[in-house]
């Protein structure tokens, strides 16, 4: 068992070595909290998390598979996309433009960096492929987005012929808003070589969707062999999503994704507005995340959940994947930590891909080093000045008799001043050596 140091639990630490240390991250998590409200949204002032750790227990009863620590739901089928995105190798998206023929207010692209120059720009989406067969050993699958791709359909065909010729096993797709798209343009896709169509949905505050998507939807099912919905669950629209579901699922496409709505830190007052509040602790781990899709909105997650496990009572033949911010995030810190060469003290987690360590304090660190010594185990950190001793979680295991207030540390490769790349502790959470299992790491 891990318990998360947070606010609201540090108080309740006995060892005040530990206390000491977590606190400096519930400060820094503090301030972040401060910057939110600064942006103009309110901050949901308590967590969904037993509620929809409730919800993960009833959807793999129902047969969904939970993956990535409950961040990831999938209910009988899955883009093989989806599945290369986890760790991020070999598979990558484009951006054709940010223009867009919609504005809609919670446009994660507005957080984009230069969004500005981006509208009137139209990028050399080929030479990126290129440059991307050259790093990854094997390309498994390459998407075009926007803004809206669909603005251009012959440069989307071309780029899709050029992407097959390299390798037909290489999975393309588009993401559209389906507003530009014609039986016309999706023959044309279909010609250059296209697997997978996503129709971002959005629906609109009472969660309807225009019928005009949903025919051409109808439309693209008879020509792309993946046709996908992705679409932001607003809290407070379940029932209709509900009735879309089903409709989706008559359809006959192949999926949907429902995402986790986003506050990508602009149009703070739309969101006040619809009384939308960003979730109680927006990201678990606080780091340097340059996906630029915002911070979650509190419960959207219990909605789409909710929403998931309708479809398993209803057994809806389409595949239905729910896919939080977290997940999205997954692949970033896999990419900068996965190669690490790591020290004895260090293990790669395989749960969340943060490299991590155990922490002893106080009077705990005498103790710990006999028994490690016992034990043959001399990859440890610890010096006669330090105020904790150091040592992987894997050794946890070896002080189970002894019930003590242990730290179970979250570190990822991030760059310093001067652009070096430096290890970087990032969080740290407590553990116990009496209810602690290897699966907690
Ligand atoms: S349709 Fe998509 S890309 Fe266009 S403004 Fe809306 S969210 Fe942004």
């Amino acid at each position: 068992m891990v318990t998360k140091i947070t606010k609201e639990t540090v108080g309740s630490i006995k060892n005040e070595g530990l206390k000491q240390d977590a606190l400096r991250y519930v400060n820094m998590y503090g301030e972040f909290i401060k910057a939110v409200e600064e942006s103009g949204v309110k901050v949901h002032d308590s967590e969904d998390r037993a509620q929809n750790a409730a919800l993960l227990e009833k959807l793999e009863k129902a047969g969904a598979e939970v993956r990535n620590n409950g961040k990831s739901v999938v209910l009988n089928a899955i883009s093989p996309s989806c599945e290369d995105c986890r760790t991020g190798f070999g598979s990558s998206t484009y951006i054709l433009t940010l223009a867009c023929n919609r504005d809609c207010f919670f446009c994660t692209n507005k957080n984009q960096m230069d969004y500005e120059g981006g509208q009137h720009r139209v990028n050399d989406v080929i030479s990126g492929f290129k440059n991307d067969l050259k790093r990854y050993k094997e390309m498994k699958s390459a998407a075009l987005t926007g803004g809206e791709p669909l603005l251009y359909p012959d440069k989307c065909a071309e780029f899709i012929k050029k992407v097959k010729k390299t390798s037909k096993n290489v999975q393309t797709r588009i993401y559209t808003n389906g507003d530009l798209a014609t039986p016309e343009i999706l023959m044309q896709l279909k010609d250059a070589g296209l697997d997978e169509i996503r129709f971002g949905l959005k629906p609109d505050e009472s969660g309807t969707v225009d019928g005009k998507i949903l025919d051409i939807m109808r439309e693209a099912v008879k020509y792309i062999p993946r046709v996908m919905v992705e679409m932001p669950v607003f809290p407070g629209t379940l029932e209709k999503m509900k009735e879309l579901m089903l409709t989706l699922d008559e359809m006959g496409i192949f999926g949907v994704n429902i995402l986790e709505f986003l506050y990508p830190w602009v149009h703070p007052e739309e969101y006040s507005k619809h009384g939308h509040e960003v979730a109680h602790r927006p990201y678990e781990i606080l780091f340097n995340y340059t996906y630029a899709g915002g911070l979650p909105v509190s419960g959207s997650e219990t909605e789409c959940l909710e929403l998931l496990l309708f479809c398993a009572e209803k057994k809806v033949k389409m595949g239905v994947h729910y896919c939080s911010l977290e997940n999205k995030l997954t692949s970033q810190i896999y990419h900068h930590n996965f190669n690490l060469r790591l020290t004895g003290t260090e293990v790669f987690s395989e749960k969340d891909f943060f490299i991590k360590t155990a922490k002893g304090y106080g009077q705990d660190i005498e103790w710990i080093k006999e028994k490690l010594d016992e034990a043959g185990c001399d990859h440890y950190i610890f010096n006669n000045s330090s105020k904790f001793i150091e040592f992987s979680p894997e050794l946890v295991p070896l002080l189970k008799e002894r019930d003590m207030e242990l730290a179970l540390t979250y570190q990822a490769v991030d760059f310093d001043e001067e652009g070096n790349k430096v290890l970087r502790e990032v969080q740290i959470d407590m553990i116990n050596p009496k209810t602690f299992r290897p699966e907690d790491i």
